[in-house]
């Protein structure tokens, strides 16, 4: 076979994708059919494909890519790392120097109490040992039976068995025998969806009560931990009403259940802070970090462990590990990556410029006929589509048709924004500038335009 590259002919690269390449969370029969779009480069927050249509990417990749584009310093980085140690395990009573530098940096910029992480290949691997690092935490204070964890629906946390039954994601427990036991799910605080007449601080604090409800009725001598995203986001960038997470807290605290926060997506400057958990100002015992840690330059994740777990989760061997847990590579690589976000400021660039210019932006989107609600944290932002604002009414079609629609309309005018059911979601690179925020928002705009056009000429505006 000759070399598979970007020279290829399109349509020759689709068809060796179609009959080889099976794609994640894709019906991969229809899209062969349809023609699978290849990218073959990308700088600051552009995509280029293999069409030559330049693409702002207003989703960072899949979340990850915080810093943009095209940063030769981490390439650079990546090669020396592999000249000079490309692999050694931290298994057998050794280390090296990027797993050290990388677990010491970002002791460093976690929250106080957060000093030890135990490093993973992915975000699923690190929710994975999150619950084997919780009940194996309860088992050695002589507490077996607290094993319980809770999460929400409409959580993600990985796509792992574990990690997938953590998520309260109903399309992927129905495929392959999820949840495990001992996963509790109790619903989101999604106002918008789920509210009803209840005003939304009224809803977050029924919400975030039906935690402690959980708890009593499992039995406080049964739950161990309780995970959450600050901020959903593969949910649809669900932002909680002000009200939820303090009363988490305050329950967390009152059962002593451990927290558990999902930085996967908040942490390294997401919301505008190091970590979610500070933006929602939450005190984790746990938090799990992926994605922008190495801005996804390189697969990593991992676990930060507060120093009473570590302690006691120390005072044995923790049976539990993986191949790649401080892979030297992908250390040096998301130092690199730390190493740039802090010296250039970047979550301040966020706090100061992006994130105010962008909410600004995002919001007025409010006032397009097909826009509900426009929610934004930091840089993650939502708008649910509806055909009645009044009512937050949805569609009569299935859920995800419009949403679709209108994702479809985005990637004609050359903007990546993902749709969730009916939500847009978006969630750019943290160095996005105000020029930049103005093409997103003008191609937001006329997508939402072009799907709304659609929906009359289709005859989709109807309420379900
Ligand atoms: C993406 C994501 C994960 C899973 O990370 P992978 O690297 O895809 O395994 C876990 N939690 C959250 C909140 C995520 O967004």
């Amino acid at each position: 076979m000759t070399a598979i590259t970007n020279h290829l002919p399109t349509a020759e690269l689709q068809a060796l994708d179609a009959a080889h390449h099976m794609h994640p969370f894709t019906a991969n029969g229809e899209l062969a059919e349809k023609g699978v779009r290849v990218i073959t480069r990308a700088s600051g927050v552009t995509l280029t494909d293999s069409e030559g249509h330049e693409i702002l990417d207003a989703m960072a990749g899949l979340w990850c890519v915080n810093i943009g584009y095209g940063r030769d310093e981490l390439a650079d980085v990546a090669a020396r790392q592999m000249r000079e140690l490309p692999y050694y395990n931290t298994f057998f009573q050794t280390t090296h120097a990027p797993a050290i530098a990388l677990a010491a940096k970002i002791a460093e910029l976690a929250p106080e109490g957060l000093n030890h992480v135990f490093f993973a290949g992915s975000g699923s691997e690190a929710n994975d040992t999150n619950i084997r690092m919780v009940r194996h935490y309860w088992a050695m204070k002589g507490k077996p039976t607290k094993s319980v964890i809770i999460s929400r629906k409409n959580g993600y946390h990985g796509s792992s068995v574990g990690s997938g039954s953590l998520g309260g994601m109903t399309a992927m427990h129905e495929q392959g025998g999820l949840p495990i036991p001992d996963i509790h799910h109790i619903n989101q605080p999604n106002w918008w969806a789920e509210g009803g007449d209840t005003n939304p601080e009224d809803f977050g604090l029924a919400r975030a009560q039906e935690l402690e409800k959980a708890i009593l009725e499992l039995g406080e001598d049964r739950v161990a931990a309780f995970i959450a995203e600050p901020v959903q986001g593969a949910g649809g960038v669900i932002v909680p009403p002000a009200t939820y997470w303090p009363e988490i807290q305050r329950i967390c605290d009152k059962y002593e259940i451990l927290l558990i926060a999902d930085e996967v997506i908040c942490g390294f400057g997401r919301t505008g802070n190091w970590f979610g958990s500070q933006t929602m100002g939450i005190r984790p015992d746990i938090m799990t970090i992926a994605k922008g840690l190495s801005s996804g330059y390189a697969p990593i994740g991992g676990s930060i462990v507060s120093d009473e777990i570590a302690s006691v989760i120390g005072s044995g061997e923790f049976n539990h590990g993986y191949t790649y847990s401080g892979h030297p590579v992908a250390s040096a690589v998301a130092l690199e990556n730390l190493r740039i976000l802090e010296e250039e400021n970047i979550i301040g660039h966020v706090q100061d410029v992006a994130a105010p210019y962008l909410k600004e932006q995002w919001e007025a989107l409010a006032d397009h006929p097909l826009v509900g609600e426009a929610k934004i944290v930091g840089m993650m932002g939502s708008i649910a589509l509806t055909p009645n604002k009044e009512t937050r009414a949805t569609f009569a079609a299935a859920g995800g048709t419009v949403g679709y629609i209108c994702r479809e309309r985005c990637f004609a005018n050359n903007l990546v924004m993902r749709h969730v059911g009916d939500r847009m979601i978006i969630s750019p690179p943290l160095v996005i500038t105000t020029d930049e925020i103005d093409m997103l928002i003008s191609r937001a705009r006329r997508s939402l335009d072009e799907c709304y056009a659609a929906l009359k000429e289709q005859d989709l505006l109807h309420s379900a």
